[in-house]
């Protein structure tokens, strides 16, 4: 086949706005101080892992998985605190999950809603199943949300599902629940709170499923100290996740996975323990960082903290930060709500004192 056969053939079927996608690039941390990914800084103490490893002998890897990790859902369902009447799925991550919703709902010309800034695989995930796009701008002052605006693209566009994280990514700050309230009661479809940083954030919709029967609350344990396991859970009526269930693939969460957070599970007060520290060093990284003048730093109740930075810095301060060990986020965009801005994962204490330091030095 000739190169421009090729290239035919691949604009033929390719469709146009994947071909203009690119893939999802993650940064090489490799020796770095890792503050980029939100992830939980603490690992456990070892005879913790040797007792895990003690259960993972038990692995049958020549079995398929429970295909409803029914074990684990049990497990989730007390330490999350799920109300019984609400059910329950998981996914491999909470992406997997945010995926699923939508693909449940596509169809030509329906609209996913959210907010922005936010999470960037709403408008990926929504780009992927073929759904139009709407993002609402948050209010530029401080990131709350713009009622009134959303009020009105939910009655222009009429959403077939609005996500709104809460606490948001990548601006932190958690929104106003009596505002997501009237947005779930003047919604069409349904509204995903999505609360991957729940652990940080002392506040939560769960509680207010049996309300809303519209209402689906994300979580992951990503952030709560588990990324590596790949587990997110959705809870809802059990209208929506009966629905949505029938398009996930068999065996989703693996084995290794379900045993490996079912004993995770039992050991939560540890996890526990150590996001309540995260939070309590969010607090001390904020305030040494209001410390810096010109910085803007916006409050935060997740593990990570958006701030930004004297105008056309970012890329540059980033850059020296990298080249002196620490990798965080660079969310500059010319022109865009996040323009000068860049995001930090809290740490730990020695952690963020090496990223302090390394902007001091680079400021
Ligand atoms: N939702 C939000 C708001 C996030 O920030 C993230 C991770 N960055 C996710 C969902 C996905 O998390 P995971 O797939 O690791 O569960």
């Amino acid at each position: 086949m000739t190169e421009t056969t090729k290239q035919q053939r691949l604009q033929r079927w390719i469709r146009p706005e994947i071909r203009a996608l690119s893939t999802y690039h993650v940064a090489d941390a490799k020796g770095m101080v890792k503050l980029d990914a939100m992830e939980n800084p603490y690992g456990w103490p070892p005879g913790l892992v040797e007792q895990w490893l003690q259960v993972l002998r038990a692995a049958e890897l020549n079995r398929y998985p429970d295909p409803e990790a029914r074990a684990l859902v049990t497990a989730l369902r007390e330490v999350h605190q799920i109300p019984a009447q609400s059910a329950v799925m998981l996914g491999n991550g909470s992406d997997e999950l945010i995926q699923l919703i939508m693909l449940a709902v596509a169809a030509p010309g329906r609209v996913v809603l959210s907010a922005e800034p936010g999470f960037s695989m709403y408008q990926m995930i929504a780009c992927f199943v073929g759904l139009d796009y709407v993002g609402v701008p948050l209010s530029a002052q401080d990131f709350s949300l713009d009622l009134p605006a959303m009020l009105a693209a939910i009655e222009r566009h009429q959403p077939a599902v609005i996500f709104l994280a809460y606490p948001n990514n990548p601006t932190g700050n958690l929104f106003d629940d009596a505002a997501i309230e009237e947005i779930i009661r003047a919604a069409p479809g349904l509204v995903v709170v999505d609360e991957a940083y729940h652990a940080f954030a002392d506040a939560t919709m769960m509680g207010r499923l049996a309300d809303y029967d519209n209402l689906l609350v994300l979580r992951t344990l990503s952030k709560m100290g588990l990324a590596g396991l790949r587990l997110g859970l959705l809870a809802a009526d059990a209208c929506w996740v009966d629905e949505i269930n029938k398009i996930r693939l068999p065996y989703n969460i693996n084995s290794l996975t379900q045993i490996s957070a079912r004993f995770a599970m039992q050991h939560a007060a540890l996890l526990g323990e150590q996001t309540d520290r995260i939070s309590r060093d969010r607090e001390d990284l904020c305030t040494q960082l209001q410390q810096i003048a010109g910085l803007t730093v916006y409050p935060s109740r997740a593990n990570f903290i958006l701030f930004r930075v004297p105008g056309g810095r970012a890329t540059e301060l980033y850059e020296l930060l990298k080249q002196d060990g620490v990798l965080i986020r660079n969310l500059h965009k010319d022109g865009s709500a996040l323009a000068d801005c860049l995001r930090v994962t809290v740490g730990t204490v020695d952690e963020n004192n090496a990223f302090l330091a390394a902007l001091h030095k680079a400021m």
